[in-house]
């Protein structure tokens, strides 16, 4: 048994976050605090810096490895979601791009929060945030993208740009760099253990159980519990601390706590359906020659450099997001003797939710993840109309010079029942699952707009999981500002 000022449950993005600013020496400092992070095979690993391998990541010791149930639109596929482990989270395995919150994701917050909060702020918040990250605007490209950027320009509808990237001169940044670049880090202790639920009395939480291979153990806080686990993880914990729907506390024989209806429902995620085209050059190289890997260490630039998903942008009133990569991207990295272009397509806005749903008070029997993809036809009629309008752009633009020819879904897929069937068979997670603990002012939010866990004092939870809704774009800089609102909300209580 320990104790400690505060207990932050899990060092993802979000997690990171909220631990550096507690911990912040400058102005008034909230105490010590305990990032609670299972453990990981942390050994080094050059894949893990190097932009271009990102994918060599996925299915690793850093990833939690979690599979959906079999989603009936999506010809019965499972989907394997990638979740990531060890300090630094997703942020530790993820594709890099900081796309920060449309002004219409703002404005979604701000309405979520019932008028608690103000878009000015939001902003503010927004620039001192990206001032601590500071994102990077990439020093290399592939032909590929600079050939799209350009008949996006000469196509005329929408907005694309080359996306900026959580990077310091070509290398991964992992938010948990915040705790030293902050000089938070004194004040930090990271201890290497999984949460199993939170430890309550009344009303109040003050504490967490974990366990470990030595078995359980229980880890007090004088201020606080912050839980920043993750969509998939966060409610998970709830639940198992006997917050959630009642059903399936009691089928899986846990006590009732709070009953609480929203908490594992609500679950959103980007579905992106890849078309892909063989062009007549521009190769990506499967495997960096002994040139790229010199010019990577040396200057932090060349293929190595590239996050494969390197640019892209908003069309149709910011309905649809495309995303270019240079590759084949179902058969990337095996090697290709031809040169591909990728360009994604997905729905910004999904209407379809998913659920959660917890099997066993055991924290080692993962939750069964129904994402219900497509289950409102407006995604799959909304991504339609994305791939229709990839067809055009590429029609009408000098792109259709370098195109030899659509390979997926192929030109002989021509009506919305055959591009239909095509999302089905092909379409993959984009790897945003959030939403399942959402916050707002209505009666059934889980989380309140001051990110207290409703119904409890001495808790909040701030990550992907209290989204109310996706941002438009991919949500790592909102689920951060998120993070960085809710620990400067703290401060200002605790100072
Ligand atoms: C492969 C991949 C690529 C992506 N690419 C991008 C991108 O390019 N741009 C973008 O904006 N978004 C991207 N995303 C999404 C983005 O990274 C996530 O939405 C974001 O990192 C989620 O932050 P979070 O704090 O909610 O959760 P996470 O960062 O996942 O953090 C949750 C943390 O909690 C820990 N945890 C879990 N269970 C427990 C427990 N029981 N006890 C204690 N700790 C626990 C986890 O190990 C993890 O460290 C990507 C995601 C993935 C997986």
């Amino acid at each position: 048994m320990s104790k400690t000022d505060w207990i932050v449950v899990g060092g993802g993005s979000a997690g990171c976050v909220v631990a550096a600013r507690l911990a912040d020496p400058n102005g008034s400092r909230c105490g010590n605090v305990t990032i609670l992070e299972p453990p990981t095979n942390a050994a080094r690993r050059v894949d893990r810096e190097r932009p271009a391998k990102w994918l060599n990541l996925l299915g690793s010791s850093e990833d939690w490895k979690l599979t959906t149930s079999e989603n009936p639109q999506l010809a019965n596929r499972a989907l394997r979601w990638p979740r990531g482990r060890g300090l630094g989270g997703s942020s530790r395995i993820n594709a890099m791009i900081w796309f920060p919150p449309t002004c219409k994701d703002l404005q979604m917050l701000v309405n979520a929060s019932g008028g608690a909060w103000n878009l000015a702020e939001l902003q503010q918040d927004l620039n001192d945030l990206t001032e601590l990250t500071r994102p990077e605007q990439p020093a290399w490209q592939s032909e590929a993208s600079q050939r799209f950027l350009d008949a996006a320009k000469q196509f005329g509808a929408g907005a694309a740009w080359t996306y900026m990237r959580l990077n310091r001169s070509g290398r991964r940044w992992n938010p948990a760099r915040l705790f030293n670049e902050t000089q938070a880090g004194g004040c930090i202790e990271v201890q290497r253990t999984t949460v199993n639920r939170l430890i309550c009395k009344g009303d109040r939480i003050i504490g967490v159980e974990t366990y470990d291979d030595q078995g359980k153990n229980e880890i007090f806080a004088n201020k606080g519990v912050v839980i920043c686990a993750g969509a998939i993880a966060t409610p998970a914990i709830l639940m198992r601390s006997g917050i959630g729907p009642r059903d399936q506390l009691e089928k899986a024989g846990i006590e009732v706590c709070l009953e609480s209806e929203q908490v594992g429902q609500g679950l959103q995620d980007h579905l992106i359906m890849p078309m892909i085209f063989q062009v007549r050059s521009g190769r990506f190289p499967p495997h960096p020659s002994v040139q790229d890997i010199a010019r990577w260490q040396t200057m932090g630039t060349g293929p190595l450099a590239s996050n494969l998903a390197e640019c892209g942008g908003l069309f149709m009133q910011d309905s649809v997001q495309i995303h270019v990569t240079p590759t084949h991207y179902l058969s990337y990295p095996k090697q290709a003797d031809q040169a591909y272009m990728t360009l994604g397509v997905n729905a910004t806005q999904p209407q379809s939710m998913g659920m959660l749903q917890l099997q066993s008070s055991n924290p080692q029997v993962p939750l069964s993840i129904h994402p219900h993809y497509l289950q409102n036809t407006n995604d799959r009629d909304v991504t339609i109309t994305g791939m229709r309008l990839v067809r055009r752009l590429v029609a009408e633009t000098d792109l259709s010079r370098w195109i030899v020819t659509e390979a997926l879904p192929g030109n002989k897929r021509k009506t919305d029942q055959d591009l239909g069937r095509a999302i089905s068979r092909y379409s993959r997670t984009l790897y945003h699952p959030a939403g399942t603990s959402r916050f707002g002012a209505t009666n059934s939010s889980v989380v309140t707009p001051e990110f207290r866990l409703k119904g409890f004092r001495q808790a909040w939870v701030v990550d992907g999981s209290i989204l109310p809704r996706l941002p438009h774009g991919n949500p790592n800089a909102t689920i951060m500002l998120l993070a960085f609102k809710a620990a400067n909300r703290l401060r200002k209580l605790f100072s």
